[in-house]
């Protein structure tokens, strides 16, 4: 965001009110604005980036509202003190049913949300001592530093205040380490969890986070109506918080901004002109919104943030490439490495069944220290079945994995990697509008501990540079180096492969997993893959090797496993291996399968 922009911004929205040119209604629509701003800026981190849609919450903004209103007037609290009671029942709330709703997939999850915003509203009218449907009246204005905050002219500034607070902290919290992992729940959670991303805890993390925001929303709400009744807490209000979400930019904090702007003028106008058009005063406005929801989601589906912001992003391709590297940063913590010749791996008798196909058959082979060992074999030989084995990502049907001399196979995926386990993906599993860097720093997740809280306050700066530096160095390292602030989506297939590799380094692994890495890269990049290869070794690394090309392969490779149809055919030195005669049949039995299979 354009800097100018941003201040004058600001000084217009801090002038606003002062003007006695500004109409009274002006303020208490801008006002609104502000407090839906507040839920949406939670549904952009929770439906726009991680892929979390809720429908339910309109029944936080309830529960922030109810907690102030009950407390202030029953109990005769301080607002300040109730707003911390409401962000507490609410975190409370969410937590309980973050963890009994986000385990649902697909349309379940937002079903779910429907279901419990619907059960609370009904809850806040029924409640004895919250006046049932007629609600709780008489609620006393905030006061700050002894000013009353009865006006609304007043009220504005504490909305506003909290408003851009939530915008700076959630815009740090998405380009935090935290940030990266929330980025990759939607479309990523498998790989992340290869990276040690614990994906169910972040999920409930940024659902109480959308929550305590939308409690906010609902304290302010409270003060400023002085009265509070169920009925801005139901369901029509969950969906019109979405709306905002979606005609905004699910993406974007400032999308939050823009689409709860536009939803509420186009509402209040269309309240004013559709009576007169139609001569009815029934609720029209749902169905306008609803056709303008379809054209958007046809026309714009990133929402009208992108469109409107266009012309104010300055990053051309040339200004990607010559933006300088991040600045250098003491390098993190490195794992101790195993002495050269060591078993790391040991696969014994693996085996994995789907249904009846046995796509591994009781393979077994071990892979040292200081060592590339080879996987070939056909396509569908079982290779990155093997890899999903050794990885966690899928279970086995019987036998065992040791990495360093510890049974693995009964462990996850993220406790895998924390042990030193790295790996790339036959079919690119990279976040494509995310940079190249930022890719690899998610590689690093482990190697750092910024939490949610720090990565708001933006009290992570000197280890996110650390983690920068480190996803920096090592795409220069893989030859890179020119592409940091790239979009990953953009970089050629082959290259991303690359970023893949740079990013499993980024983790500081004891033992890679590369599933076809030259795959689709051209001669000369094959080479300097191979350099890289060999150096890493040098460094001690362990690497196993999923590859078609049979020179890089023998170039390579101390030891290969030749596997077919989920058998191990032949096992030993490159050269020896070549000569076998199961294996020449093999291949020469399967040469169409001899070209490398792409995403
Ligand atoms: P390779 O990597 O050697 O080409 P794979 O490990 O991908 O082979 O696949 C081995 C066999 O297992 C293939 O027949 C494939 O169709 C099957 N397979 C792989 N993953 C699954 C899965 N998740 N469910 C069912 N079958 C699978
Ligand atoms: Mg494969």
């Amino acid at each position: 965001m354009n800097r100018l922009i941003l201040i004058g911004f600001i000084a217009i929205l801090a002038i606003l009110p002062q003007l006695a040119a500004t109409p009274e209604f002006w303020i208490t629509q801008i006002n609104y604005i502000g407090l839906a701003t507040l839920v949406v800026i939670g549904l952009v981190v929770l439906t726009g980036v991680a892929g979390l849609t809720s429908f339910g919450q309109a029944a936080f903004v309830g529960v922030g509202a109810y907690a102030t209103a009950y407390f202030t007037t029953a109990a005769g609290w301080s607002p300040w003190a109730t707003l911390f009671v409401g962000l507490f029942f609410t975190g409370l709330i969410a937590w309980i049913l973050g963890a009994i709703t986000l385990r649902l997939s697909g349309h379940y999850l937002p079903l779910g949300t429907i279901a419990w915003g619907l059960s609370l509203f009904y809850l806040f009218g029924n409640i004895e001592a919250f006046g049932k449907y007629d609600g709780i009246a008489g609620i006393r204005p905030i006061e700050v530093f002894g000013i009353s905050l009865a006006s609304g002219r007043n009220m504005y500034y504490l909305i506003w205040v909290l408003v851009l607070l939530a915008m700076w902290a959630t815009h740090n919290l998405l380009a935090s380490r935290p940030g990266r992992a929330i980025r990759a729940l939607k479309g990523g959670a498998g790989m992340a969890e290869s990276f040690g991303v614990n994906t169910a805890a972040y999920k409930i993390i940024i659902f109480v986070y959308a929550a305590m925001l939308a409690s906010v929303s609902g304290w302010l709400y409270a003060h400023m109506q002085r009265a509070v009744s169920p009925s801005p807490f139901g369901l029509n209000y969950g969906i019109e918080y979405l709306f905002m979400a979606v005609v905004g930019g699910a993406a974007s904090v400032w999308g939050a901004l823009l689409g709860s702007s536009l939803v509420l003028i186009i509402k209040d106008q269309i309240q004013n002109w559709l009576p007169r058009l139609l001569d009815t005063t029934a609720n029209f406005e749902m169905i306008v919104f609803g056709v303008l929801l379809v054209v958007i989601l046809q026309y714009a589906p990133g929402g009208l943030w992108p469109i409107v912001s266009a012309p104010f992003r300055r990053r051309g391709a040339r200004g990607v490439k010559a933006a300088p590297p991040p600045p250098e940063a003491p390098a993190l913590p490195q794992r101790p490495r195993p002495q050269a010749g060591q078993v790391v791996l040991d696969v014994d008798a693996a085996r994995k069944e789907f249904g009846g196909l046995v796509a591994v058959n009781d393979i077994g082979f071990r892979v040292r220290a200081g060592e590339i060992v080879g996987l070939i074999g056909p396509n569908g030989a079982g290779k990155s079945t093997t890899f999903n084995l050794i990885t966690g990502v899928l279970p086995l049907t019987r036998g065992m994995v040791r990495f360093m001399d510890e049974r693995i196979d009964t462990l996850k995926a993220r406790d895998i990697a924390k042990r030193g386990v790295g790996r790339t993906f036959q079919h690119v599993q990279l976040l494509p509008t995310m940079s190249v860097l930022e890719n690899v720093a998610l590689g690093a997740h482990l190697r750092s501990d910024v939490s949610v809280l720090a990565g708001t306050l933006h009290a992570d700066r000197p280890r996110e540079a650390q983690l920068l530096h480190e996803a920096a160095r090592q795409l220069q390292r893989v030859g890179l180096g020119d592409y940091l602030y790239e979009q990953a989506g953009n970089l050629a297939l082959g290259q991303q492969r690359i970023v893949e590799i740079a990013r499993a380094l980024a983790a500081d692994p004891v033992l890679l997993l590369l599933d076809e890495p030259a795959a689709g890269l051209r001669y000369k990049e094959k080479q300097a893959l191979g350099q890289v290869l060999k150096q890493l070794r040098a460094e001690g690394m362990s690497i196993l090797l999923v590859e078609h090309d049979m020179e890089f392969v023998m170039e390579l490779t101390n030891h290969l496993v030749v596997m077919d149809f989920g058998t191990k055919l032949a096992e030993g030195p490159p050269a020896e291996v070549q000569a076998n005669p199961a294996v020449l049949e093999a291949y020469l039995g399967g040469i169409d399968d001899e070209e490398p299979a792409h995403a």
